[in-house]
């Protein structure tokens, strides 16, 4: 990693490059190990001078943290988006870049006086990584709105139509990892400021009645299953504010959990627990719906440590 560091110090200030980064400053679960190189450019072309330099290594590209869990040490590079900031307007369009927040991209609509971007605009993150994780709230999802992506897909930047994008619950092309999201364009509709003002404050105060407000939390930890709520489920297996080391299941929304003060490997053996019992009861396997990346274990291979998490959602972190 010296020699990616070397290279990109004569591109990247202070700011943009940080070597042997401590992770839990970037992670809504405040935990998790260091990270080897993190990098947070201010451009797309500084994106693509670090993405460049670390091709052939690992690396995992992370918006604003708000549903992702380090499980240990990442011995690669994380490139941060969040830098990539911008909103453009063109008629009743706006394009807006990854590294905005959605709180931010629906700010920005409500002084153009653009409406349709109100629920989704209270989901914490960037709009980089609503776009990848599909986010949604309050009956709308980001899909609903987008028209197109731009994305560096790691020979070139190229805009995606939605339907190429291959969204659904939770999910989208570009949870598979190889493409970097550089911005999106919504179609929105004209609407008084005001009464984007209102709509907007009216879905936060929903928000904070529903869901737990205590920092530490990634929100939904599993998704729905089909036809029922993982919150249900988990409820009815008992584990409404239960805590586990360090780590609680909230007591008003049991698919958050709440790090007290506990380690991502105090996550995923709760993730794990709960994930059995739920199975054992119901006969429903939850999928995870929070991004785990793994640490590279004593042997050289990745671990989760004790997720006891397989398969596809385990694989989908090694980009
Ligand atoms: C209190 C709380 C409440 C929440 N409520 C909701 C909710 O109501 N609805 C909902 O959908 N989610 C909710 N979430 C989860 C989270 O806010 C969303 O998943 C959000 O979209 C994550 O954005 P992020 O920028 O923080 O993504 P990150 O956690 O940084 O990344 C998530 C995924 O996106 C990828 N990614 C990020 N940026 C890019 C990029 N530029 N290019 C390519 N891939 C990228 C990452 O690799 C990772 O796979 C909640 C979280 C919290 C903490």
């Amino acid at each position: 990693m010296l020699d990616v560091i070397l290279h990109l110090s004569k591109y990247l200030d202070g700011e943009e490059l940080r070597p042997d980064e401590p992770l839990k400053k970037h992670s809504g679960m405040r935990c998790g190990g260091k990270a080897a190189l993190f990098l947070r450019p201010k451009s797309v072309e500084k994106l693509l001078l670090c993405l460049e330099a670390l091709r052939g290594k690992p690396r995992f590209v992370l918006g604003g943290g708000q549903n992702t869990l380090f499980a240990g040490d990442f011995e690669g590079g994380v490139v941060c988006t969040l830098g990539l900031k911008g909103v453009r307007r063109c008629g009743d369009r706006l394009t807006v870049n990854a590294g905005e927040t959605l709180a931010e991209a629906a700010a920005a609509a409500q002084r153009e006086g653009l409406g349709g971007l109100e629920a989704v605009g209270t989901v914490p993150g960037t709009f980089g990584g609503g776009i990848c994780m599909n986010a949604g709230c309050f009956g709308s999802q980001i899909s609903d709105l987008l028209t197109s992506v731009t994305v560096f897909d790691g020979k070139r930047i190229r805009t995606l139509a939605r339907e190429d994008c291959a969204f659904f619950y939770r999910h989208s092309l570009f949870s598979e990892g190889e493409c970097v999201i550089i911005s999106g364009e919504l179609s929105l509709r004209p609407a008084p400021p005001a009464e984007i003002a209102d709509r907007r404050l009216a879905f936060f105060r929903l928000r904070r009645q529903i869901q737990p407000r205590e920092g530490g939390s990634l929100g939904s930890v599993f998704k729905n299953p089909p036809g029922d709520f993982a919150g249900r489920l988990i409820e009815a297996c008992g584990f409404r504010g239960k805590r586990f080391r360090g780590v609680q299941v909230s007591e008003k929304h049991a698919n958050f959990l709440i790090n007290r003060s506990g380690t991502a490997d105090d996550v995923l053996a709760l993730m794990a627990r709960i994930r059995q019992a739920v199975s054992e009861k119901f006969g429903v396997d939850l999928e995870p719906e929070i991004v785990v990346v793994p640490c590279l274990g004593a042997g050289g291979s990745w671990q989760y440590a004790h997720s006891g998490l397989t398969g596809k959602w385990a694989d989908s972190f090694l980009r």
